[in-house]
Protein backbone atom coordinates (compact mmCIF):
# COMPACT_ATOMS: atom_id res chain seq x y z
CA UNK A 1 0.00 0.00 0.00
CA UNK A 2 1.12 3.30 -0.92
CA UNK A 3 1.94 5.63 2.26
CA UNK A 4 -0.83 8.49 2.40
CA UNK A 5 1.70 11.34 0.97
CA UNK A 6 2.39 9.79 -1.92
CA UNK A 7 -0.76 8.42 -2.73
CA UNK A 8 -1.78 9.16 -6.40
CA UNK A 9 -5.76 9.43 -7.57
CA UNK A 10 -7.01 5.95 -8.70
CA UNK A 11 -8.64 8.17 -11.17
CA UNK A 12 -5.42 9.24 -12.98
CA UNK A 13 -3.97 5.61 -12.57
CA UNK A 14 -6.88 4.50 -14.26
CA UNK A 15 -6.65 2.79 -17.42
CA UNK A 16 -9.85 1.64 -18.09
CA UNK A 17 -13.00 2.39 -17.40
CA UNK A 18 -16.89 2.33 -18.54
CA UNK A 19 -19.67 4.64 -17.24
CA UNK A 20 -23.24 4.64 -17.69
CA UNK A 21 -22.66 2.07 -20.77
CA UNK A 22 -26.16 0.46 -22.16
CA UNK A 23 -25.90 -1.51 -24.95
CA UNK A 24 -28.79 -3.13 -26.65
CA UNK A 25 -29.41 -5.49 -29.53
CA UNK A 26 -33.40 -5.65 -30.90
CA UNK A 27 -35.61 -6.85 -27.94
CA UNK A 28 -32.08 -7.92 -25.21
CA UNK A 29 -30.24 -5.47 -23.56
CA UNK A 30 -26.64 -6.29 -23.25
CA UNK A 31 -25.75 -3.86 -20.94
CA UNK A 32 -27.70 -1.84 -18.35
CA UNK A 33 -25.84 1.60 -17.15
CA UNK A 34 -22.82 -0.26 -16.05
CA UNK A 35 -19.80 1.55 -14.35
CA UNK A 36 -16.53 0.19 -13.87
CA UNK A 37 -13.06 1.20 -13.23
CA UNK A 38 -11.04 -2.36 -13.12
CA UNK A 39 -8.31 -1.74 -10.53
CA UNK A 40 -4.52 -1.19 -12.23
CA UNK A 41 -2.01 -3.63 -11.82
CA UNK A 42 -4.85 -5.81 -10.21
CA UNK A 43 -6.99 -8.55 -11.86
CA UNK A 44 -10.86 -7.67 -11.99
CA UNK A 45 -13.36 -11.07 -12.61
CA UNK A 46 -16.33 -10.70 -14.45
CA UNK A 47 -18.79 -13.35 -13.81
CA UNK A 48 -22.44 -14.27 -13.87
CA UNK A 49 -25.11 -16.70 -15.41
CA UNK A 50 -24.61 -16.99 -19.33
CA UNK A 51 -26.40 -14.23 -21.40
CA UNK A 52 -25.60 -11.19 -18.48
CA UNK A 53 -23.55 -9.59 -20.61
CA UNK A 54 -20.14 -10.51 -19.68
CA UNK A 55 -18.34 -10.99 -23.13
CA UNK A 56 -20.64 -7.41 -24.52
CA UNK A 57 -18.78 -5.62 -21.49
CA UNK A 58 -15.23 -6.99 -22.25
CA UNK A 59 -15.54 -5.96 -26.15
CA UNK A 60 -16.77 -2.51 -25.40
CA UNK A 61 -13.77 -1.71 -22.65
CA UNK A 62 -11.78 -2.17 -26.33
CA UNK A 63 -14.82 -0.84 -28.84
CA UNK A 64 -15.53 -4.14 -30.62
CA UNK A 65 -18.98 -3.42 -29.07
CA UNK A 66 -19.91 0.15 -29.52
CA UNK A 67 -22.61 1.24 -27.04
CA UNK A 68 -25.63 3.13 -26.93
CA UNK A 69 -25.56 5.01 -24.12
CA UNK A 70 -22.42 5.58 -21.87
CA UNK A 71 -18.73 5.80 -22.29
CA UNK A 72 -15.19 4.05 -22.10
CA UNK A 73 -12.16 6.04 -21.65
CA UNK A 74 -8.58 3.86 -21.99
CA UNK A 75 -5.30 6.15 -20.37
CA UNK A 76 -7.69 8.65 -19.72
CA UNK A 77 -8.94 9.29 -23.18
CA UNK A 78 -12.64 8.46 -24.41
CA UNK A 79 -12.90 5.51 -26.42
CA UNK A 80 -14.68 6.65 -29.97
CA UNK A 81 -14.93 4.37 -33.05
CA UNK A 82 -12.45 6.44 -34.68
CA UNK A 83 -9.49 5.12 -32.01
CA UNK A 84 -10.64 1.96 -31.17
CA UNK A 85 -7.88 0.52 -33.21
CA UNK A 86 -5.59 2.24 -31.69
CA UNK A 87 -6.58 1.14 -28.15
CA UNK A 88 -6.80 -2.37 -29.45
CA UNK A 89 -2.62 -1.89 -30.14
CA UNK A 90 -2.06 -1.41 -26.35
CA UNK A 91 -4.15 -4.20 -25.15
CA UNK A 92 -3.80 -8.09 -25.10
CA UNK A 93 -6.90 -9.76 -25.90
CA UNK A 94 -7.99 -13.63 -25.85
CA UNK A 95 -10.82 -15.50 -26.72
CA UNK A 96 -11.53 -18.85 -25.70
CA UNK A 97 -10.34 -20.67 -28.39
CA UNK A 98 -7.44 -18.01 -28.87
CA UNK A 99 -8.56 -17.07 -31.91
CA UNK A 100 -5.80 -17.63 -33.75
CA UNK A 101 -5.67 -17.49 -37.80
CA UNK A 102 -5.55 -20.81 -38.81
CA UNK A 103 -3.26 -20.37 -41.90
CA UNK A 104 -0.48 -18.77 -39.94
CA UNK A 105 1.53 -20.59 -38.08
CA UNK A 106 2.11 -20.03 -34.45
CA UNK A 107 4.85 -18.00 -35.10
CA UNK A 108 3.30 -15.81 -37.20
CA UNK A 109 0.33 -15.38 -35.36
CA UNK A 110 2.23 -14.41 -32.33
CA UNK A 111 4.09 -11.82 -34.40
CA UNK A 112 1.37 -10.88 -36.88
CA UNK A 113 0.83 -7.29 -35.68
CA UNK A 114 4.07 -6.48 -34.66
CA UNK A 115 5.83 -7.40 -37.79
CA UNK A 116 5.96 -3.72 -39.58
CA UNK A 117 8.36 -2.38 -36.09
CA UNK A 118 11.87 -2.92 -37.11
CA UNK A 119 13.12 -3.96 -33.85
CA UNK A 120 13.89 -7.96 -34.30
CA UNK A 121 11.49 -9.82 -32.54
CA UNK A 122 13.81 -12.59 -31.96
CA UNK A 123 14.33 -11.89 -28.40
CA UNK A 124 10.97 -10.69 -27.53
CA UNK A 125 9.50 -14.56 -28.82
CA UNK A 126 12.52 -15.83 -26.02
CA UNK A 127 11.04 -14.44 -23.44
CA UNK A 128 7.55 -14.98 -23.74
CA UNK A 129 8.27 -18.54 -24.91
CA UNK A 130 10.01 -19.02 -21.36
CA UNK A 131 6.62 -16.86 -19.49
CA UNK A 132 4.44 -19.19 -20.93
CA UNK A 133 6.61 -22.12 -20.85
CA UNK A 134 6.06 -23.04 -24.47
CA UNK A 135 8.80 -24.91 -26.45
CA UNK A 136 10.24 -22.15 -29.33
CA UNK A 137 10.08 -25.07 -31.51
CA UNK A 138 6.46 -25.42 -31.15
CA UNK A 139 5.93 -21.74 -32.86
CA UNK A 140 6.71 -23.30 -36.47
CA UNK A 141 3.70 -25.16 -36.56
CA UNK A 142 -0.23 -24.67 -37.13
CA UNK A 143 -2.94 -24.08 -34.73
CA UNK A 144 -4.69 -27.46 -35.67
CA UNK A 145 -1.62 -28.98 -34.84
CA UNK A 146 -1.44 -27.92 -31.71
CA UNK A 147 -3.01 -28.87 -28.16
CA UNK A 148 -5.38 -26.73 -26.79
CA UNK A 149 -3.26 -25.94 -24.20
CA UNK A 150 -0.09 -25.13 -26.43
CA UNK A 151 -2.98 -22.47 -28.68
CA UNK A 152 -3.98 -20.59 -25.62
CA UNK A 153 -0.25 -20.56 -24.32
CA UNK A 154 0.28 -19.09 -27.97
CA UNK A 155 -2.87 -16.58 -27.62
CA UNK A 156 -1.25 -15.31 -24.72
CA UNK A 157 2.10 -14.67 -25.96
CA UNK A 158 0.21 -12.72 -29.33
CA UNK A 159 -1.67 -10.54 -26.63
CA UNK A 160 1.41 -9.93 -24.88
CA UNK A 161 3.70 -9.53 -27.71
CA UNK A 162 3.53 -5.85 -27.76
CA UNK A 163 3.54 -5.89 -23.84
CA UNK A 164 -0.11 -3.89 -23.68
CA UNK A 165 -0.67 -2.37 -20.07
CA UNK A 166 -4.30 -4.13 -20.00
CA UNK A 167 -4.97 -7.68 -20.58
CA UNK A 168 -8.85 -8.65 -21.69
CA UNK A 169 -9.18 -12.53 -21.13
CA UNK A 170 -12.88 -14.25 -22.49
CA UNK A 171 -12.98 -17.39 -20.85
CA UNK A 172 -9.49 -18.68 -21.55
CA UNK A 173 -9.56 -21.56 -20.12
CA UNK A 174 -13.30 -22.67 -20.87
CA UNK A 175 -12.20 -24.91 -23.78
CA UNK A 176 -9.33 -26.82 -22.13
CA UNK A 177 -9.57 -30.41 -20.24
CA UNK A 178 -9.50 -30.33 -16.48
CA UNK A 179 -6.17 -30.99 -15.83
CA UNK A 180 -4.48 -28.82 -18.33
CA UNK A 181 -7.13 -26.35 -17.58
CA UNK A 182 -6.33 -26.43 -13.46
CA UNK A 183 -2.03 -26.10 -14.46
CA UNK A 184 -2.63 -22.94 -16.84
CA UNK A 185 -4.71 -21.64 -14.19
CA UNK A 186 -1.79 -22.11 -12.02
CA UNK A 187 0.76 -20.46 -14.64
CA UNK A 188 -1.41 -17.39 -15.73
CA UNK A 189 -2.08 -16.38 -12.27
CA UNK A 190 1.88 -16.65 -11.73
CA UNK A 191 2.10 -14.31 -15.09
CA UNK A 192 -0.69 -12.02 -13.88
CA UNK A 193 1.38 -11.26 -10.87
CA UNK A 194 4.34 -11.15 -12.30
CA UNK A 195 3.69 -8.73 -14.76
CA UNK A 196 1.54 -6.98 -12.83
CA UNK A 197 -1.27 -5.72 -16.14
CA UNK A 198 -4.21 -4.50 -15.57
CA UNK A 199 -6.60 -7.62 -16.09
CA UNK A 200 -9.96 -7.93 -16.98
CA UNK A 201 -11.27 -12.03 -17.07
CA UNK A 202 -14.37 -12.94 -17.57
CA UNK A 203 -15.48 -17.01 -16.43
CA UNK A 204 -19.01 -18.61 -15.15
CA UNK A 205 -17.44 -20.33 -12.68
CA UNK A 206 -16.90 -18.81 -9.09
CA UNK A 207 -14.05 -21.13 -7.74
CA UNK A 208 -11.97 -19.86 -10.86
CA UNK A 209 -12.98 -16.26 -9.97
CA UNK A 210 -12.04 -17.00 -6.92
CA UNK A 211 -8.87 -17.73 -7.67
CA UNK A 212 -7.91 -15.23 -9.82
CA UNK A 213 -9.97 -12.35 -8.87
CA UNK A 214 -8.45 -9.54 -6.98
CA UNK A 215 -11.86 -7.97 -7.36
CA UNK A 216 -15.33 -10.31 -8.52
CA UNK A 217 -17.97 -8.48 -10.15
CA UNK A 218 -20.94 -10.43 -10.39
CA UNK A 219 -23.47 -9.60 -13.40
CA UNK A 220 -26.76 -10.16 -13.81
CA UNK A 221 -29.29 -9.07 -16.78
CA UNK A 222 -26.80 -6.53 -18.03
CA UNK A 223 -26.07 -4.92 -15.06
CA UNK A 224 -23.21 -5.01 -12.17
CA UNK A 225 -24.99 -7.63 -8.75
CA UNK A 226 -22.17 -7.02 -6.69
CA UNK A 227 -18.42 -5.80 -6.79
CA UNK A 228 -15.61 -6.63 -4.34
CA UNK A 229 -13.26 -8.99 -3.01
CA UNK A 230 -14.92 -13.06 -3.42
CA UNK A 231 -14.92 -13.36 0.59
CA UNK A 232 -17.39 -10.18 0.48
CA UNK A 233 -19.81 -11.94 -2.01
CA UNK A 234 -19.67 -14.72 0.22
CA UNK A 235 -19.79 -13.05 3.55
CA UNK A 236 -22.25 -10.10 3.22
CA UNK A 237 -24.17 -11.27 -0.56
CA UNK A 238 -26.08 -8.10 -1.61
CA UNK A 239 -29.00 -9.61 -2.89
CA UNK A 240 -30.88 -13.07 -2.89
CA UNK A 241 -29.55 -13.56 -5.88
CA UNK A 242 -25.74 -12.82 -4.73
CA UNK A 243 -26.48 -15.98 -2.24
CA UNK A 244 -28.40 -18.57 -4.75
CA UNK A 245 -25.38 -17.97 -6.87
CA UNK A 246 -22.45 -18.58 -4.87
CA UNK A 247 -24.26 -21.24 -3.34
CA UNK A 248 -25.51 -22.95 -6.40
CA UNK A 249 -21.83 -22.84 -7.56
CA UNK A 250 -20.66 -24.59 -4.38
CA UNK A 251 -22.94 -27.41 -4.68
CA UNK A 252 -21.81 -27.65 -8.34
CA UNK A 253 -18.31 -27.91 -7.18
CA UNK A 254 -19.29 -30.66 -3.86
CA UNK A 255 -20.95 -32.47 -6.56
CA UNK A 256 -17.82 -32.54 -9.56
CA UNK A 257 -15.89 -33.34 -5.87
CA UNK A 258 -17.68 -36.23 -4.76
P1 LIG B 1 -22.30 -13.49 -21.51
O1 LIG B 1 -20.91 -13.22 -21.99
O2 LIG B 1 -22.52 -13.06 -20.10
O3 LIG B 1 -22.74 -14.92 -21.72
P2 LIG B 1 -23.06 -11.75 -23.69
O4 LIG B 1 -22.39 -10.48 -23.32
O5 LIG B 1 -22.39 -12.59 -24.74
O6 LIG B 1 -23.32 -12.60 -22.37
O7 LIG B 1 -24.53 -11.44 -24.19
C1 LIG B 1 -25.43 -10.64 -23.44
C2 LIG B 1 -26.80 -10.67 -24.14
O8 LIG B 1 -26.71 -9.96 -25.37
C3 LIG B 1 -27.28 -12.07 -24.48
O9 LIG B 1 -28.68 -12.11 -24.33
C4 LIG B 1 -26.88 -12.24 -25.93
O10 LIG B 1 -27.73 -13.13 -26.59
C5 LIG B 1 -27.03 -10.81 -26.45
N1 LIG B 1 -26.10 -10.52 -27.54
C6 LIG B 1 -24.75 -10.43 -27.46
N2 LIG B 1 -24.22 -10.12 -28.65
C7 LIG B 1 -25.25 -10.02 -29.51
C8 LIG B 1 -25.35 -9.72 -30.90
N3 LIG B 1 -24.27 -9.46 -31.65
N4 LIG B 1 -26.59 -9.70 -31.46
C9 LIG B 1 -27.70 -9.94 -30.72
N5 LIG B 1 -27.69 -10.22 -29.41
C10 LIG B 1 -26.48 -10.26 -28.80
Amino acid sequence: MLAPSTRVPTTILTMLSVSGLTKRYTDTVALDGVNLSPAPGRTTVLIGPSGCGKSTLLRAFIGLVLPDVGEVHFDGQPVTPADALAVRRRVGYVIQQGGLFPHLTARENVTLLSDHLREDSTQRIQELCSLVRLEESMLSRYPAELSGGQSQRVSLMRALMLDPQVLLLDEPLGALDPMVRAELQTELREIFRKLAKTVVLVTHDLAEAAYFGDEIVLMRNGRIEQQGPFRALVDTPASDFVREFVNAQRALHSTEAA
